[in-house]
């Protein structure tokens, strides 16, 4: 059986990568299986236990990180976020494709552990609309939003080592041209 391809969505920090993974969820022909990440951030209200994260608390983070169960980790704003290894191995050993979506820094360590994956870094409109966007979002925290800010000009840095740059002008657009790019890449690897 041919091993799923594995495809990394990134980019700066409510730049929309959320809207571009749903809609690259739905498609059916991608058949695109997500990467759960954990994390300990507080669960939002909207937020599905076991759907959108796994939700842990930091001693059960650590003990992820010392049995070596992640395959990359990384604190954002105060907390971790962390790529289960194993769920990533089991999806691609049964011909699956997995989609993860990290930030800029979570992207180096998966590709030295899976060189043959796919990575796509989604770039804001303009940063000006991208800090409209963040205070807005983060309103009732401004220091969050802030560091949210500071954060996607560090990840902006790193968009020029990704070989796919997609712009955030329109999530359907983005999609569209990314699809394209995996259903490329899946027809050369048949
Ligand atoms: P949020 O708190 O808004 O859900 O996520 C904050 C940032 O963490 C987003 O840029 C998101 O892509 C990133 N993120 C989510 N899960 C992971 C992960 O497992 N690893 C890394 N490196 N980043 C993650």
């Amino acid at each position: 059986m041919t091993k799923g391809l594995v495809v990394i969505l990134s980019g700066a920090s409510s730049v929309g990568k959320g809207d571009i993974r749903d809609l690259l969820l739905q498609d059916k022909d991608l058949k695109l299986f997500y990467s759960i990440s954990e994390t300990t951030r507080p669960q939002r209200p909207n937020e599905v236990d076991g759907k959108d994260y796994y939700f842990v608390t930091h001693k059960e983070f650590a003990e992820s990180v010392r049995n070596k169960e992640l395959l990359e980790y990384t604190e954002f704003n105060g907390y971790y976020y962390g790529t289960p290894k194993q769920q990533v191995e089991f999806l691609q050993s049964k011909g699956k494709n997995v989609l993860i979506e990290v930030e800029a820094q979570g992207v180096g360590p998966i590709k030295l552990n899976m060189p043959d994956s796919l990575a796509f870094f989604v770039m804001p409109e303009n940063l000006e609309q991208l800090e409209k966007q963040i205070n807005e979002l983060y309103k009732d925290d401004q220091a969050s939003a802030q560091r949210r800010i500071n954060k996607a000009k560090m990840d902006m840095e790193l968009a020029p080592l990704f070989n796919n740059i997609v712009s955030n002008e329109d999530a359907k657009k983005a999609a569209a041209q990314i699809k394209e790019v995996i259903l490329n890449e899946l027809k050369k690897r048949k």
